[in-house]
Parts: C-alpha cells; sequence; structure tokens
C-alpha cells in the first residue's frame, strides 16, 4: 500500500524560509470523501506566492495551518473517486499541496485537462496556467498597453516576466527588461525578444535609474513590476508622463525580516499624474478559458516561448523552492513530485 508523504510547514519562517521550517511526513491516503475524489499529484508548481501563503499576516488566501502540507497548485491523475463527474485517471488541475496525495472534496477548485492536446502536462501549470495567464490579463487589461509605447518588466527573464515582454512585443511596444546576471540578460534578448536588458545585481537605485533613463530616454509608459524595492524605486524615477504602474509582485520584500522596503519615490506619480494599481490574477478566473487559448495559440505559432525550470522529488522540495529567491530558476519553477 503506497503512502502519502506530505511537504508540511512546521515553524513558520522569519525571513529567508530555512529547511526546518519544513518537515516531510508520511501518513496513510486518506480515505475518499464523500462526493470527492483523491489526486495523486505529479507535478506541482512552486510560486514566490507561496512564500507568503507561509507568513500568519492577512492575504488573499488564508495562511498556511502549521503542521499541513504546503499549498500549491497541482497537475495530477484522479486515484480514487466518488464524484460522477471525476473518473479514475482523469488528468485534473487543482489548488492542492505538496504530497503525493490530495483530497478533493466537493465543489472543490479543480477542473479536468485534456494532457493529450499539449506536449506536456506542465503546460497547464506554466504557459497556459497561472503564469501565462498573469502576463496576459496583467498586460492586456492592467495596462492596456497601445503600439510604439515603451514598456519596462521587472523580474524579465522569470516565468510572468519572459511571457510580458514577448506579449509587449506582439502589441508592438518597445520593451526593457531588467533581470539579475548577464546569462539572464542575454536569455532575454536572444530568445525572448526584449528590446533592451538591464542587470540590475550590484547596482545602486541611482545606477538603475540611469541605465532605464539611457534605455527610455522619454521614459517609460508602463511598468510590469515582479521585484520592488530599488528596482521599482528606479523604474518611478524614469516615468513618462501619465504612465501605468501595474505591482503584480514584489518578490524582494517576500523574505524580508525587518519590515518592507516600499516605494520611496512616490512623488514621481505626483509628477507625472501616473497610475499605480494592483493585480492577482484569481480576479480573471471567469476568463481563464479564452485567455488561455490565446496564449496556447501564440505559443503555437512560435510567438511566445515559455521555458520550464522541472525539479525532481518531493524530497527536494524545500532547494527547489529556494531557486525562486536565489534567481536559480530558468523558467517556470515545477516540482515533479
Ligand atoms: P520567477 O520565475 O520570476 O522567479 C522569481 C525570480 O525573481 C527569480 O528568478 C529572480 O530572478 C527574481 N528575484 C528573486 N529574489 C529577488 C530579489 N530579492 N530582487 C530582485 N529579483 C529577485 O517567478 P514568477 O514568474 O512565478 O513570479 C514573478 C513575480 O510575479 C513574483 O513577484 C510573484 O509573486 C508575482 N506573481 C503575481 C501574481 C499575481 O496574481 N499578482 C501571479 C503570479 C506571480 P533574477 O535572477 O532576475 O533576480
Amino acid at each position: 500500500m503506497p503512502k502519502n508523504r506530505q511537504f508540511r510547514l512546521v515553524r513558520r519562517p522569519h525571513g529567508d524560509p530555512q529547511l526546518d521550517d519544513f518537515a516531510l511526513v508520511e501518513s496513510q491516503i486518506p480515505a475518499v470523501p464523500v462526493g470527492g475524489f483523491i489526486v495523486r499529484n505529479h507535478f506541482a508548481s512552486l510560486d514566490p506566492a507561496q512564500r507568503g501563503w507561509m507568513d500568519d499576516a492577512p492575504s488573499y488566501m488564508p495562511p498556511i495551518p502549521l503542521d499541513s502540507a504546503v499549498t500549491a497548485t497541482t497537475v495530477g491523475r484522479v486515484y480514487a473517486s466518488a464524484n460522477a463527474d471525476f473518473s479514475e485517471g482523469d488528468w485534473v488541475l487543482g489548488l492542492n499541496a505538496l504530497e503525493d496525495y490530495s483530497v478533493v472534496h466537493p465543489g472543490g477548485f479543480t477542473s479536468k485537462i485534456d494532457v493529450a492536446a499539449v506536449p506536456s502536462p506542465t503546460l497547464f501549470l506554466s504557459g497556459m496556467g497561472a503564469v501565462g495567464l498573469t502576463a496576459y490579463f496583467g498586460l492586456l487589461d492592467g495596462l492596456k498597453p497601445a503600439a510604439g509605447e515603451t514598456l519596462l518588466v521587472s523580474g524579465a527573464a522569470g516565468a510572468v516576466g519572459s511571457v510580458v515582454g514577448q506579449i509587449g512585443k506582439i502589441k508592438g511596444c518597445r520593451v526593457i527588461g531588467i533581470a539579475g546576471g548577464a546569462d539572464k540578460c542575454k536569455r532575454l534578448i536572444n530568445d525572448y525578444g526584449f528590446d533592451v536588458a538591464i542587470d540590475y545585481r550590484g547596482k545602486s537605485m541611482r545606477q538603475l535609474a540611469d541605465e532605464i533613463a539611457a534605455a527610455a530616454p522619454n521614459g517609460v509608459d508602463m511598468i510590469f513590476e515582479n521585484v520592488g524595492g530599488d528596482v521599482l524605486d528606479a523604474g518611478l524615477m524614469n516615468l513618462a508622463m501619465r504612465a501605468r504602474i501595474l505591482l503584480c509582485g514584489l518578490i524582494s520584500e517576500y523574505n524580508s525580516a525587518d519590515g518592507k522596503h516600499g516605494a520611496r519615490n512616490l512623488w514621481a506619480l505626483i509628477v507625472k499624474r501616473a497610475t499605480m494599481q494592483g493585480f492577482l490574477i484569481m480576479d480573471y478566473v471567469p476568463q481563464f478559458g479564452a485567455g488561455g487559448m490565446q496564449v496556447a495559440q501564440w505559443m503555437g505559432e512560435g510567438k511566445i516561448r515559455v521555458d520550464e525550470d522541472v525539479q525532481f522529488g518531493l524530497e527536494n522540495a524545500y532547494p527547489a523552492f529556494m531557486r525562486l529567491f536565489s534567481g536559480a530558476n530558468t523558467g517556470k519553477l515545477i516540482l515533479k513530485i
């Protein structure tokens, strides 16, 4: 009889998550709930947002309870079912956890997926999943780009950022990306078609602001912000009149042990009559079908490249997750369970 291994949160991280904030615990496979089913998870999405869910702080999701498996979006197959709509062997995508087997109660956030239609089931966690959809809706609905405008993307070589830049190019924008290191900057130009790549590592906010100014002498019309901190402050120093800024993520602050850095150059919003708004992909769930089809079409036509960084083994969940914060991941970070 197989066991259920769970990657549990046993202590709330203070600053950078530590190995012993987590424990790999074995238990029995749970019983099938009335009207629900059990999923055998095959792949899990590792997302920066999971770090926020580990804190006991108000958010759009309840905190992960201590001694529970870490919440994660997974792709897997129905293992046992008491639900007429889900049969054994069906492939499903849902909000589950970092564990071998997850319980899905009736009405749980899980849908069937057609893995035969795609080269890999992992695409439902990358291009056709929250990553592609965040880029699609964040850019097109949040920032509403017009051809000829200049778009600045931070975290540009990452899962969301790389797709944002490529959709920006499809829409006729001039796209400037900020990423960490020479290799990632090379990829921005060669693999994702950005016009300009700026390496933020080892630079002060002022130096970064000067490099953005050199790349966009008339200022940037839009910022797709994934990083926050000095990177956001440098972007704010370079706004065009009536610029729009979308706050998608602030990863530089997620592991901050001594409070948030915040944006310090907010005066620029007044000077440039600019607008800054928050964005959450969960608001777009009813439109996922349409957005996913468009992203899939662009991928099929070779207009968008989506890279995946697949790490192996639930027992490696901790080092795999930490790749997001060291910048080691080279594409959408996925754990093959
Ligand atoms: P990525 O694939 O972009 O991986 C994270 C990257 O962030 C790393 O590779 C690293 O790239 C960069 N990074 C990590 N720490 C820092 C730091 N201290 N300063 C600057 N850069 C850092 O992850 P995702 O594409 O999944 O997520 C990108 C952002 O989008 C995150 O902020 C996430 O929270 C947000 N997001 C928001 C959603 C929403 O609905 N609002 C939905 C999905 C994602 P580098 O090597 O370039 O430093």
